[in-house]
């Protein structure tokens, strides 16, 4: 049997990789702090109460679990607070990576996927946006990101470990059981926003800037199905077992839709109308972020399954409503 460790699998993405894993056979250790994510969102193995800064714990469990791959999720997420507090993130994110990649070299485990981001492009100059383009994040949070790619190229290089980064888009939607969803104690995304108002939970939605180089003036974004990422993370593990090298994908659908046709949608699919507002631009918002994914099709044979709003709203909504 396959052994997988998880960090951050209590939360929203770890947590449907993990519900992927368990379903297929895999024996799961998941480390989480629990900062954002749930214990019950952990479907399947058993879950590590611990922060990664807790070096000497995370050691012991890898000496003792053996797993053949580490899947790292857990870190901070929030771009908006990455500006306010950076030190936050910059120890978190890059800090801990480190302290996690110390205790695998030290326990012998040398295969790694990580969670990057569609921030490593900052502001992008060709969309859909290839791996090749220049990496020129415009907050901390994708500098995070940046830097952790950096470090696991020369980790990569010394030989020390093989990786994959997958540089996620934007992720929404819920498990299809209904089962897991996202999790967030403050949700700053779009999708869950929107559904929020169309429950009445937020008294109206806003729109940050609606004077974007963009077709309706709102920014533009390629919305993934977590459950098609999840897959990726599946398919990007069997690759590096079957001796895959060090690479680095981006994970989105190639297609983007606009913020005000993201609410067209939501207000469709739960068939409720909500209060609109226009605000002022959001610091640090790329006009469009959209996936050139030639690669991860490529390299991983992804095809994605579930490339429809409608389906993904939908899975979120039928989550949003049962909590
Ligand atoms: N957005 C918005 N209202 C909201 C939340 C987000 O207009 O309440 C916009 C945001 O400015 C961005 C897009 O929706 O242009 C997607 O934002 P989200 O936070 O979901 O993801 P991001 O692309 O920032 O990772």
């Amino acid at each position: 049997m396959l052994k997988v460790l998880v960090t951050g699998g209590a939360g929203y993405i770890g947590s449907h990789v993990v519900k992927i894993l368990g379903e297929r056979g895999c024996q799961i250790a998941v480390i989480d702090n629990l900062s954002s994510g749930s214990p019950k969102h952990v479907l399947y193995g058993n879950l590590w109460i611990l922060d990664l800064s807790q070096k000497d714990k995370v050691l012991s469990i890898l000496k003792e679990y053996q797993p053949e791959v580490v899947l790292h999720f857990a870190g901070s997420i929030v771009v908006e607070e990455s500006v306010k507090e950076p030190l936050k993130y910059y120890e978190n994110n890059v800090g801990n990576t480190i302290k996690l990649l110390c205790a695998m070299k030290e326990a012998k485990i040398n295969k790694f996927i990580f969670s990057s981001s569609a921030a490593v492009y900052g502001i992008p100059e060709v969309i859909p946006v290839p791996e090749t383009a220049e990496l020129k994040p415009i907050n901390p949070y994708g500098w995070t990101k940046v830097m952790i790619e950096r470090i696991l190229e020369d980790l990569s290089k010394a030989g020390e470990i093989t990786y994959v980064s997958l540089r996620y888009f934007n992720v929404a939607g819920a498990d299809k059981e209904g089962k897991i969803g996202p999790s967030y104690r403050k949700p700053t995304h779009l999708i869950i926003r929107a559904l929020k108002a169309a429950k009445g939970e937020l008294p109206f939605l806003e729109i940050y800037g609606t004077d974007y180089p963009t077709r309706d003036g709102t920014c533009i974004r390629d919305y993934i199905h977590v459950m098609d990422l999840a897959e990726a993370h599946f398919l990007a593990m069997e690759y590096l077992l079957d001796g895959g090298k060090s690479t680095v994908l981006n994970c989105g659908y190639g297609r983007g839709f606009s913020v005000r046709e993201v609410i067209e949608e939501v207000k469709k699919v739960t068939k409720r109308d909500f209060k609109v507002i226009e605000r002022e631009k959001r610091l640090g918002d790329p006009p469009v972020l959209i996936a050139d994914n030639t690669k991860i099709k490529k390299v991983l044979n992804w095809t994605p399954f579930y490339d429809s709003l409608e389906f993904i709203i939908k899975t979120a909504w039928k989550w949003e409503i049962k909590n």
